[in-house]
């Protein structure tokens, strides 16, 4: 099966670290930034790294963007780029848009103009920070709704050589451990005889007040 080809439009901070990442997946980037010094930086990394600017129709067809699986509008400062450059990608046929928003009112414009998934890395990345200040153990987490969570929490030395058994936090807490990733190897669904060790960390699922209440009991 072809395997996805991406478009990164704004080579800055957010638009390069994509790209990167998607390099490194394996996967196939065409970079686009209207500064030289940008598209130069990038160009030995990205598998094509061009200077156009994406406001205008014509570069983009003729750069043959309409062929890509993805457009990620990385275009943070100037929001009447991002907005035309989401546009245009959308009206070229490009079948799924991701686009950065600064703020919330830019997003709310990116939404109504039909970007596939608006995100926030400055907010979002702000609000993960706020979370890791508060709760030591915190390494990331997922919100799978406005209720629930899934936690990484790093395994604290008053917990090793304890076994689920022993900590239990489906009784104590309401919450479930999904997972207990070792450095040798992840065990996933873990009994009650499997015990803690330094380095370990621990997957845990359940409504936020539970996940809360299991992190302060174990600092
Ligand atoms: P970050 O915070 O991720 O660094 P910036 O908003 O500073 O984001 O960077 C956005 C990038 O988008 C810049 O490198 C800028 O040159 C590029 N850019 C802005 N407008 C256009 C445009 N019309 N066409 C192509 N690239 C653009």
């Amino acid at each position: 099966m072809r395997k996805n080809q991406f478009v990164i439009i704004g080579l800055g901070r957010f638009g390069s670290g994509i790209g990167s990442e998607l390099i490194e997946l394996g996967y196939e980037v065409l970079g686009i930034d209207k500064d030289e010094e940008m598209v130069d930086e990038m160009s030995s990394v990205l598998t094509h790294a061009v200077v156009a600017d994406s406001t205008d129709e014509d570069v983009l067809r003729s750069l043959g963007v309409r062929n890509f699986d993805c457009g990620v509008i990385a275009i943070g400062d100037d929001i009447q780029a991002s907005i035309l450059t989401t546009i245009l990608l959308k009206d070229l046929g490009v079948k799924k848009v991701v686009a950065k928003a600064v703020g919330e009112l830019h997003g709310r414009v990116l939404e109504k103009i039909g970007v596939d998934r608006v995100v926030y890395p400055e907010r979002d990345m702000g609000i993960r920070v706020a979370h890791q200040l508060v709760s030591p153990n915190l390494l990331d987490y997922i919100e799978l709704s406005k209720d629930y969570t899934i936690a990484e929490l790093a395994v604290p030395k008053c917990l090793c050589g304890v076994s689920l058994h022993e900590l239990n936090p489906r009784a104590k807490f309401g919450c479930s451990i999904v997972a207990i990733n070792k450095p040798e190897g992840i065990i996933i669904a873990p009994t009650a005889e499997d015990v803690l060790a330094e380095k370990d960390v621990l997957v845990v699922i359940g409504t936020n007040e539970q996940i809360e209440d299991f992190e302060e009991a174990i600092v």
